[in-house]
């Protein structure tokens, strides 16, 4: 990691943004169809638990058996919160503000890492917001999109020109590459739709998949706090530890490492919390010390690329 900018990456009141977007989500469920209980861990299926936080009003709790923190209270109808016409079209109407950004920050380094792979092939892309990336890897690949969102895949089939589906079995065609960027965090049955996934990929497919980690520094030290605990967006909090555990029936693990903001996360925290003004030449030298956490698997996102 190289010329990290505290001030870009999380700019001020960064948390406080994100908790009053997660406070909005919660509520948003308790006025429409409400929630019910989730009280199986979603990757081993085990009832035991035991409390690990609490996000202003859902219980997380964490598994015995595997140590997945999942979400005790689940929305009744997820799309409620991914539907909300005003948050889909800020995604829409920041969409060419974000594109840019987001091809330097990410297109290029996640083609790069798939390159390492699979040269070329059908790639799918699930999950894909506004289409930034299955856009830029239109240039490689042969590109489809999914999105849950109706009228985020609408969008995204109209202005780049590519096949997008809303829903799993419309697919009719096989991938070399699926991606999940940060999509599987947000699902009621990761596991479930995994193997659902799994039939969409030709033999030798690969699946990629980019999510939180639970096991890192950024949660042992935020708790609640953290950016990345937002039931009910995210419902289930993978730990880099176990999860290839439950992969491996499946899949073949053909790769797994942690990745992390969990520095910047935490400078930006206190930053806002107390209020201090940081001497920012010195901090944006110590993020790359993010690097140590990376590479001892104690950083906030994994990723894990499974082989069909
Ligand atoms: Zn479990």
């Amino acid at each position: 990691m190289k010329n990290l900018n505290l001030k870009i990456m999380r700019p001020v009141g960064f948390h406080a943004r994100v908790h009053e977007i997660v406070k909005k989500a919660q509520k948003n469920v308790k006025e429409n169809s409400g929630w019910k209980i989730n009280s199986n861990c979603p990757v081993c299926f085990s009832k035991k638990k035991k409390f690990w936080l609490k996000k202003i009003n859902v219980k997380i709790y964490e598994c015995l058996i595997c140590k997945t923190g999942y979400s005790y209270h689940v929305p009744k109808n997820l799309s409620e919160i991914y539907d909300m016409d005003s948050e889909i079209d800020d995604k829409i109407k920041s969409h060419k503000k974000r594109s840019k950004y987001f091809l330097k920050k990410f297109g290029n380094e996640r083609i790069k890492f798939i390159k390492n792979f699979k040269k070329r092939g059908n790639l799918l892309d699930f999950g894909c917001g506004t289409g930034e990336f299955v856009n830029f890897a239109q240039k490689y690949f042969n590109v489809n999109a999914f999105d849950f969102s109706n009228k985020l895949s609408k969008f995204v089939e109209e202005k780049y020109n590519i096949k997008t589906y809303s829903e799993l079995n419309k697919i009719n065609k096989k991938f070399d590459v699926i991606t999940l960027y940060d999509v599987l965090e947000h699902v009621e049955n990761p596991m479930q739709l995994l193997g659902k996934i799994r039939y969409l990929l030709k033999k030798n497919g690969l699946i990629f998949i980019y999510s939180p980690n639970k096991n890192s520094l950024g949660f042992d030290v935020l708790g609640s706090e953290s950016n990345l605990c937002t039931a009910p967006f995210h419902l289930t909090y993978f730990n880099s530890e176990t999860i290839a555990r439950y992969m491996k029936n499946k899949f073949k693990i053909v790769y797994l490492k942690t990745f992390g903001l969990d520095l910047a996360d935490i400078f930006a925290y206190f930053r806002d919390k107390y209020q201090i003004s940081l001497n920012e030449k010195n901090i944006n030298k110590f993020l790359s010390y993010q690097d140590i956490f990376d590479n001892k698997g104690y950083s906030n996102h994994f990723r894990i690329v499974l082989k069909k």
